[in-house]
């Protein structure tokens, strides 16, 4: 038996080598990473996809390291979008901090238990400790708390499930529970509605203003017709820049209106957030800063650092003031980790979140903000939204048709030839962009109208990258419109 479990071990070591033993295969590694990071400027935003059959193939045998990052780079990294590129300017861009990867690799190394404050005191606290750092931000009191999620679909499910609970509501009176969105509101809120068993609550559409914004006077029209019928007013969401169009709805308003018939306000800032630290004038005079204003009168808040902080994706977080409904509606109590309960100092994220044992996801965020502080993000989100700015009025140049100016870093805009195909030529025009692929646009369509779409929040985009979208729409327009 013995000999056995020692040959045994022998021939696992393999998979727990000395860091004298790793150095190859980490230089490798490394050589590789940085091999791509160089090349980011020069590179693609996109690339055609290509059939995947026998891509990305896996069997029991091992495979020589460089065979396995050929692999990567012609399986994945070659094809498709790539969201590390500057030139991704479509849905919500990525980003990929290099020191929220190290965060990333340390946090997997030594890999501390973030689930449960007596398993992971430090990296509890780090957690909780960003939690309240974004608290601060927003403006929450000191006893908020909520949740580092892996992003802001699981945000806003925290955030509605906190809210369910806190109103007591019992699954027999969901057909009466009233829930108020805007048409703009992103999917992930039906989705989250669905998945908390929801899905037979009245779900009122909100009308919208000229620039795509919650109406609140229909609002308050609305849940007042609602009251008369019998029903039961219970959340509303209001967007901090909605995806398609990057708007802010008129927060504060809302807040009234929520706070008036005892309502949830719930806010999806999960793209927008972060740009409530951005104190800088618009052509109307309002700061970015200002828009926000009543934001930190909402019950609960789903913010996106892998959007704006510039992380790889995986890092989200829900905000929320009522920290004991968020409790009772996640914890639970089981005997095999009775001994956990001895130490309380940190409420735990596994009994505020579906989460048990999870990817200790602070560290990518805490890396970064203890190594630069706050200052360089709060400077970046600014050069986003004046890179919009200055898009904005480059584009109309160019003749097309601008949506709303913009309140943050997105914009739509189109060919308008007033006529009944002007669709049609929009879709000609973006997939002229998308094929030659040296910056990535998408689209949207509201209202049966088709618009392109730039979104700007990659930490790597910079005017070089607007200048370059400019002139390839410039060659679009004289390549694809008929003459
Ligand atoms: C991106 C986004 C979401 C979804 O967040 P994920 O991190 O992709 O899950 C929700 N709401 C808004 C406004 C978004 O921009």
């Amino acid at each position: 038996m013995r000999d056995y479990l020692l040959s045994l071990q022998a021939r696992i070591e393999v998979l727990d080598p000395q860091s004298s033993q790793i150095k190859s295969i980490e230089n490798e590694v490394l050589h590789f990473i940085h091999q791509f990071q160089d090349q980011l400027p020069l590179d693609k935003a996109y690339k055609p996809i290509p059939s995947m059959k026998g891509k990305m193939e896996l069997s029991d045998e091992p495979l020589d390291l460089k065979g396995i990052l050929n692999q990567l780079k012609n399986d994945m990294l070659n094809i498709g979008l790539n969201p590390a590129s500057g030139g991704h300017l479509g849905y919500i861009p990525g980003g990929g901090l290099y020191t929220g990867a190290l965060g990333d690799l340390m946090a997997a190394v030594f890999n501390q238990y973030a689930g449960i404050f007596y398993g992971g005191p430090g990296a509890v606290k780090m957690e909780n400790e960003l939690i309240r750092w974004l608290c601060r931000w927003m403006s929450y009191p000191e006893s908020a708390l909520g949740n580092l999620t892996s992003g802001g679909s699981i945000a806003n499910l925290i955030a509605f499930v906190t809210a369910r609970e806190s109103k007591k509501i019992k699954a027999a009176d969901y057909h009466k529970q009233c829930i108020y969105l805007s048409p703009q509101v992103h999917h992930c809120v039906h989705k989250a509605i669905r998945i908390c068993g929801m899905q037979e609550a009245q779900i009122r559409m909100i009308r919208l203003d000229n620039k795509f914004r919650i109406d609140p006077e229909d609002l308050e029209y609305r849940i007042k017709e609602d009251i008369s019928t019998g029903l039961i007013p219970f959340i509303v969401v209001g967007n901090a820049g909605t995806t398609d169009t990057g708007v802010v709805d008129p927060l504060d308003a809302i807040a009234d209106t929520a706070e008036k018939y005892q309502l949830w306000f719930h806010v999806d800032a999960a793209y927008g957030g972060f740009f409530a630290t951005v104190d800088l004038k618009g052509p109307d005079g309002i700061s970015v800063k200002q828009k926000f204003a009543g934001i930190e009168r909402s019950d609960s808040l789903a913010i996106d650092p892998h959007k704006g902080m510039f992380l790889s994706y995986g890092l989200g977080a829900v905000l929320i003031k009522n920290v004991e409904a968020q409790f009772n509606a996640h914890y639970y109590k089981a005997a095999y980790m009775q001994d956990t309960l001895n130490s309380q100092e940190e409420l735990s994220p596994a009994d505020l979140s579906p989460e048990l044992t999870k990817h200790f996801r602070g560290l990518r965020l805490w890396l970064p903000l203890r190594l630069y502080g706050f200052e360089p993000f709060r400077l970046a989100l600014e050069e986003k939204i004046l890179l919009c700015r200055f898009f904005y009025e480059k584009v109309s140049e160019l003749g097309f048709e601008t949506g709303p100016f913009p309140d943050l870093s997105v914009c739509i805009f189109r060919w308008n030839n007033f006529r009944d195909d002007s669709n049609e030529w929009n879709k000609k025009i973006l997939e002229f962009v998308v094929k030659d692929g040296s910056v990535f646009l998408s689209s949207t369509t509201i209202d049966g109208i088709f618009w392109i779409r730039i979104a700007i929040l990659s930490i790597r985009t910079h005017l070089r990258e607007i200048e370059l979208c400019l002139q390839i729409l410039k060659e679009a327009k004289s390549t694809v419109l008929p003459k």
